[in-house]
């Protein structure tokens, strides 16, 4: 079956057999990794390890700390302005350009005095501000950009400067983490839930600029704290310790793959297909996003014949092994992730499916 889900989403085939391998005697234990003591010696291993290959992946300066933490990045709409202003009368500044940066606002707007800086609501979400336009307050504490909107299939393709007094720029890269290189040291905060592109949900991963953290607003609780997780290489309490390690093995796949730089490459060819389908179907397919800020991760796309024929699309489709093709429940159509693990043969057999269904039913 190829999965086409937006999260939690498909992992590498290789990934999981080696998990399965591993499911009952981890490195000759005689024990699962998820039975052992987050403080033991094999445990402690896997989790240094992935932070080393995860820091590998994304050049991650020393500047920089590689947090593993829990509650998704939905926790993480609340934990940035609990850590980096001083308290709820701090402005902070949000470019809302879909769902996901609209829940990260209407959060921040609890620990902060959030301003949307610039909205795409008005075009439905289906561009991105020339940066210029992006209203930014020189008092802000950060600038926050949902670098891919998962539900809307719009990404950034460079990031804007922040141009506040502290120079802060904070992303939500939930749905595009590890997808392509990414220059770290532009970046105050990244924070991505895992389940998309590096491993099971229950893990959500923080890279925090070190000199941010340990400035939390004293109402902040301890597990939103970077610096607690900060100070205890997260093992503050009981970590994730199965998703950690499952991370652990997606990272190493993709240095095995070449690195990021590589798996970039693939994923624009992939989008490519998909995108130049539609753009060929003469109307029959339809992706509003513009051009050059369509996801290489999540493809949203209609039907010009209507939703009894995208219900009809996505049920064939699942007939043929296709599944979770249906677009997120607030915008109804077609949505294809292809996040990294989704193989080119299931990109190629959707687009010919797709040539298929349209001149069966033109
Ligand atoms: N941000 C983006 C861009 C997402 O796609 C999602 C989930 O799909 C979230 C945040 C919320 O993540 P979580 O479910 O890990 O809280």
């Amino acid at each position: 079956v190829y999965n086409f889900a937006a999260g939690p989403a498909t992992l590498p085939l290789n990934v999981l057999k080696r998990a399965q391998a591993e499911l009952v005697d981890y490195h000759g234990s005689g024990m699962s990794i998820m039975e052992m003591s987050h403080r033991g010696k094999e445990f402690d291993a896997a989790i240094k390890k992935a932070e080393a290959d995860l820091r590998a992946l994304l050049a991650v300066p020393d500047t920089h700390a590689v947090l593993f933490l829990q509650g998704g990045a939905t926790t993480q709409f609340a934990a940035v302005p609990l850590n980096l202003c001083a308290g709820p009368s701090d402005p902070t500044d949000f470019v809302v350009s879909g769902s996901w940066s609209d829940k990260a606002f209407k959060e921040a707007k609890k620990f902060s005095a959030a301003s949307v800086a610039w909205s795409g609501k008005d075009g439905k979400y289906t561009a991105l501000p020339p940066f210029d336009d992006i209203k930014q307050n020189p008092e802000a504490r950060f600038l926050h950009i949902c670098s891919n909107e998962t539900i809307h299939g719009v990404e950034f393709k460079d990031y804007p400067e922040p141009r506040n007094k502290s120079g802060i720029l904070v992303a939500d890269m939930s749905s595009n983490f590890c997808s392509k290189p990414v220059d770290v040291s532009r970046f105050g905060v990244i924070y991505a839930g895992a389940q998309k592109n590096v491993g099971p949900s229950g893990v959500t991963i923080a890279i925090v600029r070190k000199d941010l953290i340990g400035n939390a607003q004293p109402i902040t609780p301890v597990m939103l704290d970077f610096k607690t997780h900060a100070d205890n290489a997260s093992l503050y309490n009981t970590p994730p310790c199965f998703a950690i390690y499952i991370c652990g093995l997606v990272f190493e796949d993709l240095l095995a793959q070449g690195g990021l730089a590589e798996v970039e490459k693939k994923n624009a060819y992939k989008a490519g297909i998909l995108y130049d389908t539609i753009d060929a179907s003469g109307g029959y397919y339809i992706c509003p996003v513009e051009k050059s800020v369509r996801s290489l991760m999540n493809v949203p796309f209609t039907l010009a014949k209507g939703p009894d024929f995208e219900k009809q699309f996505i049920a064939e489709a699942a007939k043929e092994g296709m599944v979770q093709l249906k677009g997120h429940r607030s915008v109804g159509g077609v949505r294809a992730s292809i996040y990294n693990a989704m193989p080119l043969a299931g990109v190629e057999k959707l687009v010919a499916f797709m040539e298929d269904f349209q001149a069966r039913n033109p």
